[in-house]
This record gives structure tokens, sequence and C-alpha cells, in this order.
């Protein structure tokens, strides 16, 4: 099968009027469907159960998005069992027919992109470009993974052995469960269940509960796609119930799971207790959370940090796991630093993501209490600079709120705040920054901006951290350039988007034949 070299899909320019209108249209069509409720799939049939939950617009609260019938414990064991059955047939379906299910769904996205970002600015409360980011990540991963799995189903290399013919081929694994978070709700889900589903391994997908209509387009699209009834299953329902079952559930062979370090943690240990009937391991990918570190040395130009650290801190409202939220900064710049991310944050005005402001909500109201609460924390930790409290608005809208002079060690530094907060903590030199930046127990992502090469070198080297950029910002990973993953509590390291992915989803079998 020859396909083209992979390329990464481009971001829309919002500033040509014509796209700005697509949205804009998009949007009002979007619209005019909301509200409506949505079912259950399990091998294709579409179930109601007898509770509901909604999801809401977090730029305006009084707005229902839609609907989703509630999973239960009942569900899961229908659909574990029909993932199981559905296995036995999928498992053998050539690679190559599996990649172009893959193929077909990027082109059906691409066809959709306006319609995708609209759904995802109603219901994530990201801006136009944000959205659009998003799905293009999404555009990415499936085809990317299309192409490895391509790639792992060649001739593998082996050492010549005489008198043998030897092969070794990746198998997949049985029956996964996707658990994916709200904050790239349509990139990650894409990426977790594509990347599982082309490997030959058939999945239980347990939305957000805060962004099942990103699951449901998901779902909608592979199936326009033509992937048979019953290799995804779609079971929208609350993590502690249905996540829990499926993650229990002895026919579970791996777990994919990408959210909070509390979850995962939990989530790891559950999955370890082996139940009765159970005749494996279950593998768990647990991609979780960060406090990212950007470095600023004295030997850079501080107008140019400042705007890569405002970037990586406040894009999406601080929601992304990869976003700065420690600013590590020499004595010798320091006030001169601060007083220009002061500057920037000033610029950034918050509202309707509808609207496209640069700032929108944060995602729901439990997410805007917990904020809130760090943002007192903050104030008795370090000096507000800017912002400090709700800002206006029918929805979960926070200020983009700076403090300085915070020890290395104290809250605001060392625990993941997931919105629109950053820490600025004072170095004496760069090692004792590097020091700060690796006294943490994340290790996702960092940036370091320096114009001295030794200085970068000695980073490169001591940085225990997953994605580190140099000269930078820290958000923005693109697929197959920059595998994303991170160390120690962000998780198992398992690079999405990159060459290592798919043996998560695989395992590899050895034939040895004599001639
Ligand atoms: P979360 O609260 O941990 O939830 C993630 C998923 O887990 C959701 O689908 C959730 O379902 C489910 N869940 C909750 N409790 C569960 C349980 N007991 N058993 C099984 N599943 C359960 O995380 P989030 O708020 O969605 O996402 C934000 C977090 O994700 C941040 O910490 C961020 O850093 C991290 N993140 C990491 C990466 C990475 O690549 N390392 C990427 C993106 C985000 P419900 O919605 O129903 O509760
Ligand atoms: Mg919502």
């Amino acid at each position: 099968m020859k396909v083209k070299a992979f390329k990464n899909e481009p971001i829309t320019d919002f500033s040509k009027p014509a796209n700005l209108k697509a949205q804009q249209d998009a949007l009002k069509d979007v619209r005019k469907r909301i509200g409506k409720t949505y079912e259950i799939i399990i091998g294709g049939k579409k179930i109601k159960t007898e509770k509901t939950f909604s999801s809401i617009n977090p730029s305006n609260t009084s707005e229902v998005i839609a609907n989703f019938y509630k999973g239960n414990k009942e569900l899961v064991e229908k659909a574990m069992d029909t993932a199981s059955k559905k296995f036995e047939t999928w498992q053998y379906v050539p690679a190559e027919e599996r990649a172009n299910y893959l193929f077909k769904a990027s082109e059906i996205a691409k066809r959709r992109r306006f319609e995708i970002n609209a759904w995802m600015i109603l219901e994530g409360g990201k801006n136009y470009v944000e959205a659009d980011a998003d799905t293009a990540e999404a555009i990415d991963f499936l085809e990317f993974y299309a192409r490895e799995i391509l790639r792992y189903s060649e001739k593998q290399p082996l050492i010549p052995v005489k008198g043998e013919k030897n092969e070794l081929v990746y198998i997949p694994l049985g029956v996964g469960v996707v658990i994916p978070p709200w904050n790239f709700p349509f990139a990650i889900l894409t990426g977790m269940s594509s990347a599982a589903i082309v490997s030959g391994n058939c999945i239980v997908l347990k939305p957000s509960s805060d962004t099942p209509m990103m699951g449901k387009l998901f779902y909608e699209i592979m199936e326009e796609a033509g992937v048979p009834a019953g290799v995804i299953n779609f079971l929208p329902g609350s993590g502690s119930e249905v996540g829990d079952t499926l993650v229990g559930h002895p026919k579970t062979r791996f777990i994919s799971f990408t959210g909070s370090m509390e979850v995962g943690i939990h989530i790891n240990e559950l999955a370890a207790k082996v139940q009765p009937g159970q005749i494996w391991l279950k593998r768990v990918v647990a991609e979780m959370g960060g406090k990212d570190c950007i470095i600023v040395d004295s030997e850079t130009d501080v107008n140019n940090a400042a705007i890569g650290v405002v970037q990586s801190a406040f894009g999406y409202q601080g929601q992304k796991c990869s976003a700065c939220s420690r600013a590590i900064v020499d004595k010798a710049i320091y006030n001169e630093f601060v007083k220009k991310v002061k500057e920037e944050v000033e610029k950034i005005q918050v509202g309707l993501a509808e609207d496209n402001f640069r700032m929108g909500p944060v995602c729901n109201a439990k997410a805007e209490k917990s904020i809130l609460e760090y943002i007192e924390v903050g104030k008795k930790e370090g000096r507000l600079i800017i912002g400090g409290g709700k800002a206006e608005g029918n929805g979960y809208y926070i200020q983009p709120t700076v403090f300085a002079d915070v020890a290395p060690t104290a809250r605001l530094a060392q625990e993941e705040i997931f919105g629109p907060v950053l820490t600025i903590i004072k170095s004496k030199n760069f090692d004792d920054a590097l020091k700060i930046g690796n006294n943490t127990k994340f290790g996702l992502t960092g940036a370091v901006y320096t114009n001295n090469r030794e200085k970068l070198e000695k980073a490169k080297k001591t940085l225990l951290i997953g994605n580190l950029y140099l000269n930078r910002k820290c958000t923005g990973a693109l697929v197959g350039g920059h595998p994303f993953g991170g160390f120690n509590m962000s998780g198992t390291d398992s690079k999405a988007g990159g060459r290592d992915y798919l043996l998560l989803f695989t395992q590899a079998k050895l034939m040895s034949e004599k001639i």
C-alpha cells in the first residue's frame, strides 16, 4: 500500500474573513442542533437508560449543549461482552484495511472541521484557533497512526539463524478501555481511540463527562468511515461508576487513560488487582498532570521570553497539561520580566468563547471553585501582580492571574492548579533555576530561554522533563515532530504522536520454523 509522507494538518488562518465567516456560520448551524439527547452505543445499537446527564456550555451556564443517557454497571457488562466477541474477528482484519478506516475518518474530519470546532467552542469553551488546533491534531493522529500500523505490519528485522525461518509480528492485545480528559476533547480522545483500534483492539470508550459531545462526533465519524459495529463501544457515564467498573473488569486487557494524577494513581491501583477469571496483568497507559516550568535566564531577550511565558500560561485558560505554571526567573532580570508579564497579561480579554475572546471560561463549576481557592492560597504565598478573582459573565470566568515572589516549595509552586494562574519564582543563577525546575513530582513539559549554548546543553542534560523546549514556548506539541508524554507523576511517558506509541497497544509474537 502506497501512502504519501505524513504532513501536519495546517491550522486555519482566522485573520482571513472567509475562514472567520465559515466558523461563525458553523456556530450558527450547530446552535440549531443543541440540547438534543444522545444514546449509548454498544455493538452499533443505540441504548437508553433511566438517567441522563447534561453537557453545559461553560461560557453560558444556562445553556445545555447536549444530554446523554448515563451508562451503568449492567451496560459495562454488555459493552465488555460485545467488544470481546467482536475482537474474535477484528484482530484478524488486515492492517491495511484498518489503516484505511483511519484515512477515511481523517477525510471526514477535514470535511466537518468547522462543525467539530463549533461544538468544541460551545462545549469546551475554546476560542476559534484553540478549537481548530485541537481538530487539526486529531486529524494528525488519524493520519499518523494509520501510517504507523502499516510500518509495524511490515517484515520486522531479526538476526538470521541458520536452518530456521524466523518471523516477528505485532498482534493486538484485546479489549481496551479508553478514558480521555476534557481539555483536548477531540484530539486526545481521537488519538487514544484510533491508536487502539488501528492496532486491532476493540474498545469501550468512556468520554469525559464534561465533553461527551466530542466522543459522539468521533463515533459518528468512525461509523461513516465504515468501522464495523462493536469495534468502538460508546459508553458515557460517571468516572467513579462506569470508569471504575470498566477498569476493574476481568476482560479488560488494557487501559488507556489521560487525566489527573489522582485518577491515574487510582486506576493504576485498581487495574493491578487480578480479578477471578482474569488471565493477564492489565496494561495501564496513564498520562497525567504537570507543573510545567519555563526557566528565564539572565542572558536572554526578556520581552520575548515574557511573551512565550504568557502564551504558555494562559492559552486555553491555562488548562493544558503542557501549560507553563511556574516561571523561574534569574534575579538579574526579575523585575523587568515581572513588569513585562504584567503588560502582556493586561492585554488579555476574557469573555464568550463563541465570540472568540482570547481567554474564555474554565471548564466547570468544580474547576472554577478549586482555581479560586488556589488564588486565595496564592495571596498568602506570593505577591499578586494582576488578576486575583472571578471575571464577569454568566460562565466560569476567571481573571488571568499572576503571583510573583513565590517560594519553590510553596503549594502554588508544587500543586497542579489547571487554570489561568502563573507563579513566578526568583532564581539566584542558572544552576539554581535548574534545581528549582526539577524540584517537583511532575515532569511533563518545560522550556528554557537563554542565548548561552553551554547553559542550553546543561539544561538538556539535567532537566527531567518529557517534552523540553529551548527558546520557545512549552505548549503546542506537533504530532510526529514532538512525541508527547511526561516522566514521574506526569505519567508513563507514552509519547503520543511518536513512533513508540503503537507498541503500547500491541504485543510481539515470534515464530521460528525449522527449514
Ligand atoms: P480527570 O478528572 O482525571 O478525568 C479524566 C477522565 O477520567 C474522565 O473521563 C473522567 O470521567 C475519568 N475518571 C474520573 N474518575 C475515574 C475513576 N474513578 N475511574 C475511571 N475513570 C475516572 O482529568 P480531567 O479533569 O478530565 O483532565 C485534566 C487533567 O488531565 C489534568 O491533570 C491534565 O494535566 C491532565 N492531562 C494530561 C495530559 C498528558 O498528556 N499528560 C494531557 C491532557 C490532560 P468523568 O469526566 O466522568 O469524571
Ligand atoms: Mg461543559
